[in-house]
C-alpha cells in the first residue's frame, strides 16, 4: 500500500515537473507568436494602406491633370477644336473609370467612409467643373468672355479639392505604416499639392492670356500666392525627404523638378505676369500655356510615383518579412512546443513509468525476503529506487551463498565430507574439454581392505567410523589441488592433476603407510581397529575410462595377489 502511494507520488511529481516545463513554453512561445502575428498584419495593413493611397494619389493627379485637356479645348481655335474636344472626352473617359477603381479600392481596404466621400464630392464637383467648361465651349466665341473662361476654370479647382480631401484622409487614417515610411506619406501629399498649385499659378492667368487681356489684379495676387505656395512646398519637401532614401534615381527626378518645374516652368507664369503689368503682348498663347506647364508639371508626378514605388517595395519587403518571421516563430513554437509533449510522453511511458514499476517490483522481491520486524520499521519510512536495488543486490549476494552451500552439499559425501561421485562426474565432465590435460592425470583407487568383515564384527555404525578414518587420513595427506571422491562404499579416488607415475606411486604408498600405521579408535568399543588398504594407480590416459580401467585392473591385481599394497 506504502509503495503504491510512493509509486502515485512520484508519477504526481512527474505529471507537474511536465506542466511546468509546457507552461513555460508556452508563456515564452504564444506571447511570441501573437506578437509577431500582430506585426505581420500590420504589415499587411500597411501595404494594402499603401496601395490605396497609390489610387488616391493617382485619382488626384489626374483629376488636376484633366485641366489641362480642358483649357486647352477652351482656348482652341476652330481648326484644332476637334481634335482637343475628342482628346478631352477620352481623358475625362480616363479619370470616369479611375473614379469608379478608386471608390471600390478604398471600399474594399478599410476606407468605406472615404469611399462614399469620393464618389459624392468629386463626381457632383467634377460634373460642376465640366459642366462649365462644356458650357463655355459651346458659346459662340463671339460672345464668350475671360470671366466665363476663368470661372469654368475655377469650377475645375473645386474637383481637386474633393480627391486631395480624401488623400489626406487616407494618409490620416493610415495606420499601418512604419515611422521609416511615415515621411513618405507626407511626401506623397505635399508633392500632389505642390502639382495642384502649380497647377493653379498657371490657370489664374489662363482666361487673360487667352483673351491678351491684362491680368486681373486678384488673379495677379492668387497667382503670386500659388507661386509662393510653390516654393513653399518645395522647400518643405526638401526639408522632409531623409538623406539615406536620396538614391541616385531621387537625386535625378528632384533634379528635373528643380530645373523644369521650379527653374522654368513657375518663371514662365512670372514672365507672363510681368508682360501683363507691363502692358506688353504675351509672348505665349493660352494653349501654348497650358502645353508648357504640363510638360514641366510631369516632372513631380514623376517624383511622387517614385516615392510610392519605393514605399510600395519597402512595406511590400516589410510585409515578406514579418510573415516569414510569422511563419517561423510559429513553427518553432509548435515544434517545441511538440517535441517537450513528445518527449515528456515518451519519457513517461518508456523510462519512468517502467522505472517506477521496476522499483515496485525490486522493492516488493526485497520485502518478501525480509523479516516482519525489519518490514515494519521499513514502512515507517519511504524507500528510494537506489535502496531497493541495494536490498536486492544484498539478498542475490545471499541466495548465491545458500546456493554455493547447497552444490556443496550435494556434491559432498554426507559421511566422510570429501567429494561425492556427483562433483566427480562435473570434474570428469570438466577434464575431458581439455583431453591433453589427461595425459598427465594421475588416479589413485584406494579400497579399504577385508571391509566386510569390520563390518560383520563390529557392526555398520563402527564401520561408517573406519570409512571415516580412512577418508579423514586422506585429506591430511591432499592439498585443495588434488580431489578425493568417495566411489563407492568403501572405495575412494584420489585424482592428482600434472603429475607423473612415480609421484602418484609414492603418494599412494605414504597413504597406505599412513593407514596402516595408524590403527583406527573407535570411542564406543574404546579399543583400536587395525585396517590396512590396498591402492590402484594409474596416470595419462587417452579417456577417463581408460584411466580408471587401468587402475582399476592394478587394484585388482592388489586384492588377488594379497592386498595391503599398492600397484600401478
Ligand atoms: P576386499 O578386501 O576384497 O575389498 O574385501 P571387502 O570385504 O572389503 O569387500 P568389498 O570391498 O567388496 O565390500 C565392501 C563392503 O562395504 C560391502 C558393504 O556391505 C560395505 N559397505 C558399503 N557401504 C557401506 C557403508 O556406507 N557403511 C558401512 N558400514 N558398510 C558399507
Ligand atoms: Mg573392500
Amino acid at each position: 500500500m506504502n509503495q503504491k502511494l510512493r509509486s502515485e507520488h512520484i508519477r504526481h511529481k512527474l505529471f507537474w515537473s511536465m506542466s511546468v516545463i509546457i507552461a513555460s513554453l508556452l508563456i515564452i512561445s504564444v506571447p511570441l507568436t501573437v506578437n509577431s502575428y500582430f506585426s505581420y498584419k500590420k504589415s499587411e495593413l500597411a501595404l494594402s494602406e499603401i496601395l490605396v493611397l497609390q489610387n488616391v494619389a493617382e485619382l488626384a493627379n489626374n483629376v488636376s491633370r484633366e485641366r489641362a485637356p480642358s483649357n486647352k479645348v477652351m482656348s482652341s481655335t476652330p481648326e484644332e477644336l476637334e481634335a482637343n474636344l475628342k482628346e478631352l472626352t477620352e481623358y475625362r473617359k480616363k479619370v470616369d473609370r479611375q473614379i469608379q477603381k478608386t471608390v471600390y479600392v478604398l471600399n474594399s481596404h478599410g476606407f468605406p467612409d472615404q469611399s462614399e466621400a469620393l464618389y459624392i464630392n468629386l463626381i457632383k464637383r467634377l460634373e460642376t467643373g465640366r459642366k462649365a467648361v462644356d458650357e463655355y465651349v459651346a458659346t459662340p466665341v463671339s460672345i464668350r468672355s475671360a470671366e466665363q473662361l476663368d470661372q469654368a476654370i475655377k469650377k475645375m479647382f473645386v474637383a481637386w479639392d474633393a480627391t486631395h480631401v480624401v488623400l489626406k484622409d487616407v494618409v490620416y487614417h493610415s495606420v499601418g505604416r512604419t515611422s521609416s515610411i511615415s515621411d513618405n506619406y507626407t511626401l506623397v501629399l505635399l508633392l500632389a499639392d505642390l502639382r495642384d498649385q502649380a497647377g493653379r499659378v498657371a490657370s489664374t492667368i489662363m482666361a487673360a492670356v487667352s483673351y491678351q487681356q491684362p491680368i486681373a489684379e486678384n488673379n495677379i495676387s492668387r497667382s503670386l500666392q500659388n507661386q509662393y505656395q510653390v516654393h513653399y512646398l518645395w522647400d518643405l519637401i526638401n526639408t522632409l525627404q531623409p538623406a539615406e532614401q536620396r538614391t541616385e534615381e531621387y537625386l535625378d527626378l528632384h533634379k528635373k523638378v528643380q530645373a523644369e518645374f521650379i527653374n522654368k516652368g513657375i518663371p514662365v507664369v512670372a514672365g507672363l505676369v510681368q508682360e501683363s503689368r507691363q502692358n506688353k503682348p504675351y509672348s505665349l498663347t493660352g494653349t501654348e500655356l497650358t502645353k508648357a506647364m504640363v510638360e514641366k508639371f510631369a516632372t513631380v508626378v514623376d517624383l511622387q510615383s517614385y516615392i510610392l514605388k519605393r514605399s510600395l517595395s519597402s512595406v511590400e519587403r516589410s510585409y515578406k518579412k514579418e510573415f516569414r518571421k510569422f511563419i517561423f516563430t510559429l513553427t518553432v513554437s509548435a515544434i517545441s512546443l511538440f517535441s517537450a509533449l513528445f518527449t515528456l510522453i515518451y519519457a513517461r511511458k518508456k523510462v519512468f513509468t517502467p522505472l517506477i514499476e521496476a522499483r515496485q517490483k525490486i522493492l516488493e522481491l526485497s520485502e518478501s525476503h525480509q523479516s516482519i520486524s525489519h518490514k515494519i520499521m521499513e514502512d515507517k519510512r519511504e524507500i528510494s529506487l537506489f535502496e531497493a536495488i541495494q536490498k536486492l543486490q544484498t539478498m542475490l549476494q545471499q541466495r548465491d551463498i545458500l546456493e554455493f552451500q547447497l552444490r556443496n552439499i550435494a556434491n559432498t559425501d554426507v559421511l566422510t565430507g570429501v567429494s561425492n561421485r556427483l562433483a566427480l562426474n562435473e570434474y570428469i565432465r570438466l577434464l575431458e574439454l581439455r583431453p591433453e590435460r589427461l595425459t598427465q592425470t594421475g588416479l589413485i583407487i584406494i579400497d579399504i581392505d577385508d571391509f566386510k568383515i569390520v563390518n560383520d564384527r563390529f557392526g555398520h555404525i563402527i564401520g561408517d567410523q573406519v570409512i571415516k578414518f580412512v577418508a579423514d587420513t586422506l585429506k591430511e595427506h591432499l592439498t585443495s589441488s588434488e580431489l578425493v571422491v568417495r566411489y563407492g562404499g568403501d572405495e575412494f579416488l584420489i585424482i592428482i592433476d600434472n603429475t607423473n607415475f612415480k609421484d602418484a606411486l609414492i603418494l599412494a604408498e605414504n597413504i597406505r603407510q599412513s593407514i596402516g600405521r595408524s590403527d583406527c579408535y573407535i570411542k564406543e568399543l574404546n579399543e583400536f581397529v587395525g585396517i590396512s588398504v590396498s591402492a590402484g594407480v594409474a596416470v595419462g590416459a587417452v579417456s577417463w575410462m581408460a584411466l580408471l580401467e587401468r587402475a582399476d585392473k592394478s587394484l585388482l591385481k592388489v586384492k588377488t595377489q594379497g592386498k595391503n599394497a599398492v600397484l600401478g
